[in-house]
């Protein structure tokens, strides 16, 4: 499969798009108190980020109730996904994930000759975790959850996830990719972090990119046992090595504003109801989606589906999953759902 950047860096992505629905972004962008702060912190930004870095890592340990030996910000979660494959994979074995799940982690093992153990998801496209657990081969060094996941949308049952987490972490690493994490009602009550602060073997990786519309500044952290962060170290860059100060600043600026995400939420829930509406009225299905994109199955090519939309000036994704042709969508503002709908209406 092709690397899940791949489309969105590609040359040939026009840049006045009418709708920019590819890469779950939030639309809404980062909150009036980030840019604020972002604009304030260009100004000082000829002074490496070094004081502001522990001013960050306090708060989100104080959230978290974790201490700053179990918590790693990178520019991005991205960089951390790599240096998990090169520190916990580097040397072989393999991981199990999802299929179809984002693809980021497991590429990136494949890259350093692991092997990419792929478990089908359930007939309503979530997670597995029975048939992942039994996937575990004695060579197993990761299990990969992405919860919601990327890209179907699907949540896995809370209490199930934590007794999964509780067994599977005595014998490997359980990697909860939590992205998304923040568009979910009740974001503390469903995250794995719980775990970590219990000692068992997870990584949670948390970024800026999604509900907090800091995609383009690159920041995102991941909360992990101290032996595990330590692990990691020598393979990835962090802290002020990797980090801008505009970035430190807005996500400083808007960490768990709960009105901030609060609005976004609403607004993206708003424009994904009216996809629904569009898709259902065109005689189309859909998977219900818990975060800010939506899959649905195409009835047709998925290439020339993409590359239609995209000469109508709607930018978004199409899926091969269990053989058939789905598009993902992200979720835009109004005006781009209705660019979407416009568009859509002429070829379906
Ligand atoms: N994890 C998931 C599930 C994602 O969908 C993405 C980006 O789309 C990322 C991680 C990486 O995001 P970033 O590097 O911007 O934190």
């Amino acid at each position: 499969t092709a690397h899940a950047t791949d489309y969105a860096v590609s040359p040939k992505l026009p840049v006045n798009l009418k709708a920019r629905l590819f890469a779950n972004e939030n639309p809404f962008g980062p909150s009036p108190a980030a840019k604020k702060a972002i604009m304030d912190a260009v100004t000082t930004s000829y002074q490496y980020p070094m004081r502001m870095i522990p001013e960050l890592e306090a708060k989100i340990c104080a959230h978290e109730g974790i201490t700053p030996d179990m918590l790693m910000i990178s520019s991005g979660s991205s960089p951390l996904l790599l240096g998990t494959a090169v520190s916990l994979l580097g040397s072989g074995g393999n991981i199990v994930t999802a299929e179809t799940t984002y693809d980021d982690l497991p590429t990136r093992c494949e890259k350093v000759k692991a092997q990419w153990i792929k478990v089908p998801l359930t007939k309503d496209y979530t997670h597995d975790l029975d048939a992942m657990e039994k996937a575990i081969t004695t060579d197993t060094k990761v299990v990969y959850i992405c919860n919601p996941n990327n890209p179907t949308g699907t949540i896995v049952d809370a209490d199930k996830l934590k007794a999964f987490c509780e067994r599977v972490s005595q014998k490997v690493t359980v990697f909860v990719d939590e992205a998304y994490i923040d568009y979910l009602p009740d974001a503390g009550a469903v995250t794995m972090i719980r775990g970590v602060k219990q000692g068992q073997n997870i990584i949670v990786a948390r970024t800026f990119s999604k509900v907090y519309g800091l995609a383009g500044l690159r920041i995102g952290y991941i909360v992990a046992p101290p032996a595990i962060i330590a692990r990691l170290q020598p393979n990835t860059s962090c802290s002020w090595a990797a980090l801008s100060a505009p970035a430190i600043s807005g996500a400083l600026a808007s960490y768990q504003d709960k009105t901030y995400i609060q609005d976004t939420v609403k607004k993206t829930i708003e424009s994904r109801q009216f996809l629904y509406d569009t898709l259902k009225a065109e005689g189309y299905s859909y998977i219900p989606s818990h975060a800010n994109f939506v899959m649905f199955p195409l009835k047709m090519d998925g290439e020339r589906f993409q590359e239609e939309m995209m000469k109508r000036g709607v930018g978004l994704r199409n899926w091969k999953m269990n053989n058939a042709h789905w598009c993902r969508i992200s979720i835009g503002r109004m005006d781009e759902m209705q660019a979407f709908a416009a568009a859509f209406k002429e070829l379906s």
